[in-house]
């Protein structure tokens, strides 16, 4: 499989959920971010095991219409707060934060306009989530009409596992019938990084 680096960002992004498939696309799109989605974005690929360095270099090369000078002063430190390398002892004891889990992300600092962390299935109104589904590619209309229902319910993390299993349907598939599937595998997806975790090792 692909190495993670910061030069495979884009094809990992394939493996992402949509909370962190938007996140990226916008970074794209606006060669910027703000903090609350630097912060969810910066653990979230710490947790699928992009380290400092490589961090430190995705963010300043994706943040190319700004300077050395301004990356160093406004956004260095934050970066190697979040994986500890700075900051109080406790937080260097620790390692720096934790990434944020699906629960904390779909309840806590709800975005405002021009931000774009979050939960998509919670956050974005139904014709952004249909288009944003659409370009992780999924354009199978039952399953569409799936998330309006879940989202309509207020039940996101159906939503998420069912784009997941919809998107990895062929896999899935595959893994039952060579019984390679384990039992935690088939749990509910309840965090980002178990999203990434799953699909990375399913398509590698
Ligand atoms: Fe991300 Fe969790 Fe929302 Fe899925 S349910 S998009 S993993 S926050």
């Amino acid at each position: 499989g692909a190495q993670i680096t910061a030069s495979n960002i884009d094809n990992l992004s394939q493996h992402f959920p949509a909370c962190m498939s938007h996140l990226h696309r916008s970074l794209r799109r606006d060669a910027h971010l703000k903090h609350f989605g630097r912060l969810q974005y910066t653990l979230f690929l710490k947790g699928i095991g992009l380290n400092l360095e490589e961090c430190l270099m995705f963010w300043r090369s994706s943040f190319h219409k700004i300077t050395d000078d301004q990356f160093n002063k406004d956004y260095r430190y934050n970066v190697r707060h979040a994986y500890g390398d700075v900051g109080g002892d406790s937080n260097r004891r620790g390692g720096g934060y934790s990434p944020f889990s699906c629960q904390k992300i779909l309840t806590e600092h709800p975005p405002g306009p021009g931000e774009a962390h979050g939960c998509p299935y919670r956050h974005f109104d139904l014709e952004n989530l249909t288009a944003l589904v659409q370009a992780m590619g999924v354009s199978d209309r039952s399953v569409l009409q799936g998330v309006k229902e879940d989202k309509d319910t207020q039940k996101y993390h159906m939503a998420c596992n069912r784009v997941f299993e919809h998107l990895h349907k062929a896999e899935i598939k595959k893994a039952k019938d060579e019984g390679v599937m384990t039992s935690n595998q088939l749990e509910t997806i309840v965090h980002p990084n178990e999203y990434f975790k799953r699909s990375y090792l399913l398509k590698n």
